[in-house]
């Protein structure tokens, strides 16, 4: 157990099940959507705007960018570059949040184990037909498991998904009165349920500090030189160290949306890149800015689920969405 993060925990445990359940997570839900809508909605101009000083940004930003290896980095300097990172990227990614679509920390756990090996934006389509089905885990533990299947089929792995969903559903529907606990030690009892999942329900269920050591996080953290630990608690724990414990939710968000939108596993595209300045690893991918805006990809079908503002460093000069990925 790493120190920091158990005394996260340790602030967490002191509720029980059901006094913390959904009221908390439609809350914690609203925060994070209602404004993205309302600049989407209210503010086209200032929008627009914004886009353009991003755009003008991440292209500044790329052509100055320097590929220094901060091998003598001391531990302020190290503290100081990340939190700048996360500073910046809060400014390109201003409506980061969970991509998973929930109302409640039931559903939200589903969901989060269904993302699994699959993108968030099939998960979504997939769990309206589950959720109207099976609203509780009363009826997901008691549901028939080939009527599961054929509905989470689309999501891959619909065998093994099925099991856990219909397990950890008995689980809470037995061991904790229907509600999803709040605490991590009980979280990981859960069928299908790891720390990174117990972590994102924690920290958008429940409000709770918590950082989400998914794929994407952990190959930044490492090209950023955060860390060169491999083990995702390890990860966890020093990356934890460099931000207060109120941070560590949103930098997973902006973290993790950075990863799927421009810092690719294969192809990273550092010539659009707005933290190339930053970035010990730049040039690890394509650095002309024109090859590179056509690498930036969001979901599949398009920004995820349509309903919140593109994120700007992804939007070409006239403001509007870059390709979809395989357009280019
Ligand atoms: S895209 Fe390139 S410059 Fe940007 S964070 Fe990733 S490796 Fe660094």
């Amino acid at each position: 157990m790493v120190v920091r993060r158990d005394s996260a925990v340790g602030e967490q445990s002191s509720g029980d099940g059901k006094k913390t359940g959904k009221p908390v997570k439609k809350v914690a839900r609203a925060k994070k959507a209602a404004p993205a809508k309302k600049a989407a909605e209210v503010a086209p101009s200032a929008a627009e705007a914004a886009t353009k000083t991003a755009t003008k940004a991440a292209t500044k930003a790329a052509a100055k960018a320097v590929a220094k290896a901060p091998a003598q980095e001391s531990r302020t300097a190290l503290v100081r570059r990340a939190r700048r990172i996360n500073r910046e990227l809060a400014e390109v990614y201003p409506y980061a949040h969970p991509e998973l679509d929930f109302e409640n920390p039931f559903q939200l756990v589903v969901a989060t184990v269904l993302s699994a090996q699959t993108t968030d934006l099939r998960v979504n389509q997939t769990t309206p037909a589950l959720f109207g089905k099976y609203p509780t885990p009363e009826d997901l533990a008691a549901a028939n498991p080939e009527e599961v299947e054929d509905i989470l089929r689309p999501c891959g792995f619909f065998r093994a998904k099925t099991k856990s969903v219909i397990g950890l559903s008995k689980a809470l529907a037995e061991d904790f009165g229907g509600e999803v606990p709040g605490r991590l030690e009980d979280l990981v009892k859960l069928p299908g349920v790891g720390r990174k999942t117990a972590f994102v329900v924690l920290g958008n269920a429940f409000g709770r500090p918590g950082i989400t050591v998914d794929t994407h996080f952990q190959r930044l953290v490492r090209r950023w030189r955060w860390t060169d630990q491999t083990d995702p608690d390890k990860i966890e724990a020093a990356v934890g160290a460099l931000f207060p414990k109120s941070e560590w939710t949103d930098l997973s968000h902006h973290v993790i949306w950075h990863g799927r939108r421009i810092c690719h596993a294969r192809k990273p595209a550092c010539g659009a890149c707005p933290i190339a300045p930053l970035c010990p690893a730049y040039g690890e991918g394509e650095t002309d800015p024109e090859k590179a805006r056509k690498l930036l990809k969001y979901e599949k079908g398009g920004f995820p689920g349509q309903r919140l503002k593109p994120p700007q460093a992804y939007l070409d000069a006239g403001g509007k969405p870059a390709p979809p990925l395989g357009a280019a």
